[in-house]
């Protein structure tokens, strides 16, 4: 967070956009396990390997020549999940990041409004490339309540730190309702019915990325 007098105290920087993405490669690494324990019965048992070597590679990439600009961060992440995750999660995480850092171009500070739009570009493209909808147990139905969330709270005037937490926890139950559904897309979709009673490993990562958002801008992310 940066307080630029001509962009004001709620602007985000590059500074804001790296702490998230380094608390997000240490949350991953933690929970590294759980996610590819719930990639076990629905899928192949790689969903954390895959995000923590992404995220690694992510984190040491962004250590090494860190962009000054926040599109720039996201556009240097997403390549190196796209590089480096051979699953299908590395993509369109890749593709997520890499479409939101576009949408920013290269301004130094962003609104909450801008960055929130530029997500929704970033969510609308995973859902292009995956050609997966709201309801077919995949990482978007995490990732596009989360989004809808806080373009809503942020229209009805909530500051940043409280329009992500609504945003989190959007994706936090929109993960935990991936539990009863079908999968319609993705590894998972193979099992047909009997992918029925467990949580997708994606919206469950997606979850986690935005929990560690909320919990940057309120200051107490690492
Ligand atoms: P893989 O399925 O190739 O082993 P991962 O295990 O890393 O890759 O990621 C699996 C997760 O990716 C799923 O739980 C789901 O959330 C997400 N996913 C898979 N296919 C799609 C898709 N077509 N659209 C959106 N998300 C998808
Ligand atoms: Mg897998």
């Amino acid at each position: 967070m940066s307080e630029g007098p001509s962009t004001g105290p709620a602007a985000i920087d590059a500074g804001f956009v790296r702490r998230w993405l380094a608390a997000a490669a240490s949350v991953i690494e933690r929970e590294a396990d759980r996610l590819t324990e719930l990639d076990s019965p629905i899928g192949d048992a790689d969903h954390g390997a895959n995000m923590r070597r992404g995220f690694i590679a992510a984190r040491t990439a962004v250590e090494k020549e860190p962009p000054d600009t926040p599109g720039g961060v996201l556009v240097l992440v997403g390549r190196q999940l796209i590089s480096t995750v051979g699953g299908a999660s590395g993509p369109l995480y890749g593709t997520l990041l890499r479409k939101a850092g576009k949408a920013l171009g290269d301004a130094e500070h962003v609104t909450p409004e801008q960055f929130a739009a530029a997500l929704g570009a970033g969510v609308d493209a995973v859902a292009t490339l995956g050609g997966a909808a709201p309801g077919d147990k995949t990482m978007v139905d995490a990732l596009a309540p989360a989004v809808e969330a806080l373009s809503f709270a942020l229209d009805k005037g909530a500051g940043l730190a409280e329009a992500l937490s609504a945003a989190a926890m959007a994706a936090e139950e929109g993960a935990i309702a991936t539990t009863p559904l079908v999968a319609h897309k993705g590894r998972a979709s193979y099992l047909g019915e009997r992918s029925v009673g467990h949580q997708d490993p994606g919206a469950t990562s997606s979850a986690l990325l935005l929990g560690v958002l909320a919990m940057t801008s309120r200051g107490d992310a690492g």
